[in-house]
């Protein structure tokens, strides 16, 4: 480049270091990324005629002294680059590890020695798989195998880790493959969140709802107790009927009974049994409907479901003189869902249609159950009444918890549905029916939707 024409001569006189030059040689110093510098000769006592020389040697100089500049900035630039993403790594508020193709860990952070409860080097002595939950190494494994074919990159998996005092940690583990310039794999990238407390929360959450839903199932039993009575005590009065006939009959034989008394009192006595199950029957269902358990997602059939529900209440719509129909397709696809769950849905349905139509006239006392396959992935379920109905703003708040217009009502049925119908991917909603009465509707995720709480 050309010497430059003093642009600062304030500047330039610095370059005297307090002298006066008489005559000055500038040359201006450019190293990549930073701002240009002057670099010159001076000379004070007397002037000096600059030759072609002297310039070119300084800007030789000058060039060297930006290349050693810029190589000193990029030394510069790539310590802080280093510093910062240690300091990233190393006090990131998640553990971050790096991970052979076999799940050994090459690198881990301070945060996930403290999630696992190991030293650095203990840590670097295991495999993610040795740390991993016997139950969930199957889906780890799975995980490695996915984002290794370069198809896991946006997922994420939740599982349970062993720390070292065999204390089991839920954490979410996020990973990336690291890969060469030719698109070979290195190692993974993983970022392990510990997630017990959320999990605990969800769990809490969970157990309040299996219990909520199951003392409103046991509310609704304690509402049904009267017709439930009514319909045991029918097989066992036949029962005592027939035990009496029985006895009379053979009290009254004079000697041994012939071929047709036996017979006659085997048909009783068969009947006796069939009585004897039914009533069994029932005592079974109802255990069954109140029992506590864990609810497990399954495979189920509405219809099954609902049969199971109608048999249920059956009792309480003879006593009440109102008629149920149900319309479902033969080939209805499964959905999923806990069976006894989802009977109550239904109970709670049916009970609450037939209780507003207790003022309807009995010709019009009709509940209609419709089952419908949405397509693949969904199915409808609608339970149709000719009752009271609801005003608009009843209609907003019927699904608020403790909302009742019943005397001695919970208000707890319909949100109870809800929670157990949004657990499993479904929805649920109420409309007015035409010509009067109330529609109470649901959905469920067929099979296909694989939706598992
Ligand atoms: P509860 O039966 O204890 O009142 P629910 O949550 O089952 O609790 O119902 C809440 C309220 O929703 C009922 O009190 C009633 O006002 C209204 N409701 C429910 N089902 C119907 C229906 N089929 N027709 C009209 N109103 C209904």
């Amino acid at each position: 480049t050309d010497a430059v024409v003093d642009p600062h001569p304030a500047a330039t006189t610095a370059l005297g270091g307090g002298f006066a030059p008489r005559s000055r040689l500038v040359v201006p110093v450019c190293p990549q990324g930073d701002r240009t510098y002057l670099l010159g000769l001076h000379r004070c006592r007397i002037e000096r005629d600059w030759k072609e020389e002297d310039l070119e040697l300084v800007q030789a100089i000058a060039e060297r002294l930006a290349q050693i500049m810029t190589m000193l900035a990029i030394q510069t630039a790539l310590a802080e680059s280093e510093e910062r993403f240690r300091a990233t790594f190393e006090q990131a508020a998640v553990g971050i590890c790096h991970i052979d193709h076999r799940g050994w860990f090459l690198k881990v952070n301070h945060k996930l020695c403290d999630i696992l409860g190991y030293t650095e080097e203990e840590l670097l002595a295991y495999s993610g798989l040795d740390l991993t939950h016997p139950s969930d190494r199957n889906a780890l494994q799975n995980y490695f195998a996915q984002v290794k074919a370069g198809k896991g990159e946006s997922s994420c998996l939740e599982l349970r880790n062993i720390d070292k005092q065999g204390l089991t940690i839920w954490c979410n583990l996020t990973m990336a493959a690291r890969k060469d310039a030719e698109g070979r794999f290195k190692y993974f990238i993983a970022v392990v969140e510990d997630i017990s407390a959320r999990k605990a929360l969800q769990e809490r959450d969970l157990r309040h709802r299996d219990a909520l839903a199951r003392a409103s199932r046991i509310s609704t039993i304690g509402e049904m107790s009267s017709a439930i009575a009514h319909e045991i005590t029918q097989p066992l009065m036949a029962i005592s009927t027939y035990v009496g006939g029985a006895l009379q009959r053979l009290d009254n034989q004079s000697a041994k009974p012939d071929a047709r008394e036996i017979e006659l009192l085997r048909g009783v006595l068969l009947e006796i049994s069939r009585l004897a199950d039914r009533a069994g029957h029932i005592i079974d269902r109802i255990r069954n409907f109140s029992s506590q358990r864990s609810p497990k997602p399954q495979v189920i059939d509405l219809r099954k479901i609902s049969c199971e529900a109608i048999g249920m209440v059956e009792s309480e719509f003879k006593a009440r003189r109102t008629e149920i129909d149900v319309d479902c397709p033969a080939d209805l696809p499964p959905a999923i869902g806990d069976p006894i769950e989802l009977e109550q849905v239904f109970v709670n349905l049916l009970l609450n249609g037939l209780e507003a139509m207790k003022e309807t006239p009995v010709a019009r006392r009709q509940l209609s159950v419709e089952i419908t396959s949405v397509d693949a992935n969904q199915i409808q379920v609608s339970v149709a009444d000719r009752g009271v109905g609801f005003t608009a703003g009843e209609m907003m708040r019927v699904f608020d918890p403790f909302f009742t217009t019943k005397v001695g009502g919970t208000g707890l049925g319909l949100p109870v549905c809800r929670s157990i119908l949004e657990s499993y991917g479904g929805r649920i909603w109420a409309e007015p029916r035409p010509g009067g009465g109330a529609v109470f509707a649901f959905t469920l995720p067929g099979q296909a939707e694989d939706h598992i709480r």
